[in-house]
């Protein structure tokens, strides 16, 4: 069967408004582009951009992490929690962990402002990726009867944007050289985010303070990586996602 993968993404005075990412195939093109154009123009633009392209290489699916809510009295107890699961996942030291979160919490580009990727750091504590103001993207993936997915989950109080993170997460635990992940938005007002480690979405609130404009990802991976078949599996290649229900 074809398929087609479809990115769209809008911006304002060149700062990032939305973006909407999908695998669908021939049959179901048409309506999935009239949904990411009214996706796209919910919110004001002046750069509008809907990519469209053929999928060479038939993607490999994969399961979804299972999610596991975690609820804390304060941004405070709930980063000790963040900071515990990513210590034992990545053996980094606590200290080390509590110095890359207030990294993501203060502008983690160089310029102090929002990165559009991820960090990727090492077992050293090292930041490693090619680019400190972009990072890396995880990009090409879905889920496998995406509506059917969201209903689920919207049927356990979720929302799209766990959808959207927990499909980039699975991708990201699925490679064998990435042991953890972190993660919290960048908008002000959404203070929950969430650790990945191998099989485990947790799903933290409130893992930032209310205000904060800053926000983002942290990739852990082991030392040695090969970053140029990182860079390829996250940002190349396809993976479609069976969602998993958490027992
Ligand atoms: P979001 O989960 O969309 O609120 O994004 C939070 C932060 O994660 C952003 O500010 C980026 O730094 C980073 N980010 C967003 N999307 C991706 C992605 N697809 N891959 C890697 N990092 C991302």
């Amino acid at each position: 069967m074809k398929l087609f993968s479809i990115k769209g993404r809008s911006s304002i005075d060149g700062k990032h408004q939305s973006g909407a990412e999908r695998i669908v195939s021939e049959k179901e093109l048409e309506n999935v582009l009239t949904q990411i154009n009214k996706r796209l123009t919910r919110k004001p633009f002046d750069y509008l951009s809907i990519k469209v392209s053929l999928i060479k290489k038939q993607p490999c699916v994969i399961k979804s992490l299972k999610i596991v809510d975690v609820c804390a009295d304060n941004v405070g107890e709930a980063t000790e929690k963040a900071v515990k699961l990513l210590h034992s996942a990545t053996g980094l030291s606590e200290e080390k962990i509590k110095k890359l979160i207030k990294t993501v919490h203060t502008g983690a580009s160089p310029d102090g402002n929002n990165m559009r990727g991820a960090m990727i750091v090492d077992q050293k504590g090292e930041r490693i990726e090619l680019d400190p103001y972009r990072g890396v993207r995880t990009t090409e993936i879905d889920f496998i009867d995406r509506d059917e997915v969201l209903k689920k989950l919207e049927e356990k109080g979720y929302t799209e944007r766990t959808a959207d993170a927990l499909a980039v997460s699975s991708k990201n635990m699925n490679y064998p050289d990435i042991t953890a992940e972190f993660c919290t938005s960048d908008e002000p007002d959404y203070l929950t985010g969430y650790i990945a480690v191998k099989g485990y979405y947790y799903r933290i609130t409130p893992l930032k303070t209310e205000g904060n404009t800053k926000g983002g990802r942290i990739y852990f991976v082991k030392n040695g990586i090969n970053l140029k078949k990182l860079y390829n599996y996250l940002e190349k290649e396809a993976v479609l996602i069976e969602y998993t229900e958490t027992d």
